[in-house]
């Protein structure tokens, strides 16, 4: 499952900044959005940069995908930056290529819940 990546002084002191905005934006509106992500094209960074608080909070970095499973999972996703929700068919199981804390390159496999999340932010960046 999702490795424990915090915000800490191992980043590089430009994206620690970044991820503490991140932090700031999502405990401040997840109460009353249901937001738990967020990307950095949402707050007009062009980079390759997302956040996801759930359970705990999380970074990534340079993620892209590696494998996406067939078997699907219907969900009705909100965003922070718009205010419509729309039903969405998403892979119920990814795993990712992304930098960790440590600015190494890790494989982090994810499913149901946090696969969903992480396939929204990676459209954010797309976009
Ligand atoms: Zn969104």
């Amino acid at each position: 499952m999702i490795n424990n990546l915090t915000c800490n002084n191992l980043l590089k002191k430009k994206d620690y900044i970044i991820f503490c905005n991140f932090y700031k934006i999502i405990k401040n509106t997840s109460f009353y959005t249901d937001g738990y992500a967020i990307a950095s094209k949402q707050i007009g960074i062009r980079k390759n940069l997302f956040s996801l608080y759930y359970k705990s909070f999380f970074f990534f970095k340079n993620c892209f995908y590696i494998w996406k499973s067939n078997e699907k999972i219907i969900y009705k996703e909100g965003c922070l930056s718009f205010n419509d929700i729309k039903t969405k068919i998403r892979s119920k199981y990814i795993a990712v290529f992304c930098e960790n804390k440590y600015l190494n390159r890790s494989k982090v496999f994810v499913k149901n819940f946090t696969s969903i999340c992480l396939q929204h932010e990676t459209d954010h960046l797309c976009l």
